[in-house]
């Protein structure tokens, strides 16, 4: 099925190495945009404090994640840090044929797959303000052990170096700002 039709919308992309903030931005559109459908991924991994399964993310054990790669299900997923995410696809590809404006906020690997299966998709990189703030995000209360942050950091390298993968690019100086500027893209 194509991500777009006659009254369809063409599905939008956030990605951006880890830290730089996209689940803030998500968490802001939520709030202020409820016209556009965030999808809702399944995860195995377990719930934070202060999520919902349904919500945030579909909480689910390997077994059901295993079934739903195998049945197809899923529009893409990728391993990241231990857990597997995932985007199911019919919710997707309602919402799209509806013509509703619909984001996908995954990891790099996945906006990867997107771009194979939905060319015509729009992916949007969150870059961070510099270097230096990503790097003090990521080492975020400096409770790590040093080689854990050096792991973080040189991942964080080539995270930004992906960049050029992309659409375009939006620097999160200011979530409000990112929001208004990717809602204006997605109408
Ligand atoms: P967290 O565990 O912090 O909620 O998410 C970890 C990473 O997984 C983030 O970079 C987030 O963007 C990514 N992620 C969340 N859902 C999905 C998904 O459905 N597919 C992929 N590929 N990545 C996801």
């Amino acid at each position: 099925m194509a991500s777009s039709g006659p009254t369809g919308k063409r599905l939008t992309v956030l990605s951006g190495p880890s830290g730089v903030g996209k689940s803030t931005v998500v968490a802001e559109l939520r709030r202020s945009h409820p016209e556009v459908w965030l999808s809702v991924s399944v995860t195995t991994r377990a719930p934070r404090p202060g999520e919902t399964h349904g919500v945030e993310y579909f909480f689910v054990g390997d077994g059901e994640f295993d079934r739903m790669i195998a049945a197809g299900d899923l529009l893409e997923w990728a391993e990241f840090a231990g857990n597997r995410y995932g985007t199911p696809r019919v919710p997707v590809e309602r919402k799209l044929a509806g013509g509703v404006p619909t984001l996908l906020e995954i990891d790099l690997q996945g906006a990867r797959q997107v771009r194979e299966t939905m060319p015509e998709a729009l992916l949007v990189f969150l870059a961070p303000p510099s270097w230096e703030e990503l790097e003090s995000r990521l080492r975020g209360r400096g409770t790590e052990p040093e080689d854990v942050i050096a792991r973080r950091l040189a991942a964080g390298r080539v995270e930004l170096a992906a960049e050029k993968e992309f659409d375009l690019s939006l620097v999160n100086t200011a979530v409000s700002e990112v929001c208004g500027r990717l809602i204006a893209l997605m109408r």
